[in-house]
């Protein structure tokens, strides 16, 4: 990763840059200089100057954040004080003559999707990881950084937020955008592998490999770490997202039921499972749907190894990446890995048995994070904590 060298540009504003200020000092000097252009190139240096004070002092009376921008939940960091918010990415907006306005961001807006009448639109602005509908996104992030930050009108947060390993150039630009005009002072990103190994207390500084797998909601991010940087990354579009398509597919085909992606989130879950049952069958819920022969509502039971066998495919996906990756890594670094074993992060690492599943079918030992839901949001607060250690991980200037 680039090391930030524009470490002075860090508190000061924007418009006092090394070639303004030699401009400044070249005018000053310049001959012949009349006593009153003299004194107006002074004040204006003085009115500068307070304006970097000022700056600096803005900074004093702000809370640092660190922001998780995930597919499926944004969780915020507030310097000193760890994780103040973990809301679901969802806004909801009421639209009346074309024109939109903001009805509810997060939790609230989550529970209006698959739910909204005309007049109501749920949007998920992230999708697959990346921005997808930037004016929401936006949105969004205004309204979770005014909630955590009530001071907004006087200070402004400095803001590391992290992102994809594969986000392009012009995606990474688009988030600094949004979480800038969203009230950032300063916006530093950082690589999503980089935060979930930190957060999972992962030793990613040694001089060893580290795999670190981060199963969201709508990518799996596997990636091998060695001197705190990223050997291998690779994203497949496969998470949580993929999991309920599959159960809802499933149950369209073999039951004749369809139902909506709240309920199949529910059943994942609950009762979902990477690996059938021992007893071919395991525990089972009762669920609610419409009957695709008549259109009626329906109440079925399903069961564990009805699960297994809808989530096999994706499963199965992750599994592969894995094992892309492990051949695709420097012989050194796989045989450390061979050794370590490999983390799991993210909300699907939640999934009942995949650290089994994934242990059976790459043979590598496989751990599950203590607060995989919570760990990229920690490692990128862990960043911003200890900013001096880890500024190498961190991009202030693409
Ligand atoms: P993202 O970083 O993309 O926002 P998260 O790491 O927050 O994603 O994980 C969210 C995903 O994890 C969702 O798809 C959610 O359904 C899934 N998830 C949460 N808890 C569980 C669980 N117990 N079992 C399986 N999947 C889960
Ligand atoms: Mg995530």
């Amino acid at each position: 990763m680039r090391q930030n060298i524009a470490q002075w540009r860090h508190h000061a504003t924007p418009i006092v840059t090394p070639p303004f200020v030699l401009m400044l000092i070249g005018l000053y000097t310049a001959q012949p200089a009349s006593d009153q252009s003299r004194r107006a190139i002074t004040n204006f240096c003085k009115v500068l100057l307070l304006m970097s004070i000022f700056d600096n002092f803005r900074g004093l009376f702000s809370s640092d954040m660190a922001i998780d921008l995930g597919t499926a939940n944004t969780l915020v960091y507030v310097k000193g004080k760890g994780i103040v918010l973990s809301e679901p990415s969802v806004v909801a907006y009421h639209v009346k003559d074309g024109v939109k306005k903001v009805l509810a961001v997060g939790e609230d807006a989550k529970l209006m999707l698959g739910r909204t009448p005309g007049s109501i639109e749920a949007i998920r602005p992230m999708r697959e990881g990346v921005i997808a509908d930037f004016d929401t996104a936006e949105e969004m992030i205004k309204h979770f950084i005014r909630k955590v930050h009530k001071r907004s009108t006087f200070s402004k947060p400095k803001i590391i937020v992290c992102v994809p390993h594969g986000a392009t150039p012009v995606e990474k630009r688009a988030i600094r955008q949004s979480v800038l005009s969203a009230g950032a002072r300063r916006a530093g990103l950082i690589a999503e592998p980089i935060a979930a190994a930190i957060g999972a207390g992962m030793p990613i500084t040694d001089p060893t490999g580290n795999m670190v797998v981060d199963i969201g909601g709508g990518t799996t991010e596997v990636a091998v770490l060695s001197l705190g940087d990223i050997v291998y990354a690779r994203s497949v579009r496969v998470g949580g997202d993929r999991m309920d398509e599959a159960i809802i597919s499933y149950l369209r085909r073999q039951q004749n039921l369809l139902v909506g992606e709240t309920t199949a989130e529910r059943i994942k879950t609950s009762i979902g499972t990477a690996r059938m049952p021992d007893d071919g069958r395991g525990t089972s819920m009762q669920i609610r749907g419409r009957d695709l022969l008549n259109g009626v509502p329906k109440e079925i039971e399903v069961t564990q190894a009805q699960i297994a066998e809808a989530l096999a495919e994706p499963v199965q996906q992750i599994c592969e990446a894995v094992m892309t990756a492990l051949e695709t890594t420097p012989p050194d670094l796989a045989a450390d890995i061979v050794d370590r074993g490999v983390m799991l992060t993210g909300g699907g690492a939640l999934l009942g048995d995949l650290d089994l599943a994934l242990r059976e079918q790459t043979g590598l030992a496989i751990s599950v994070a203590d607060e995989p839901l919570n760990c990229v949001a920690l490692g990128t607060g862990k960043a911003l904590e200890y900013e001096k250690q880890l500024r190498h991980a961190i991009d202030y200037d693409s």
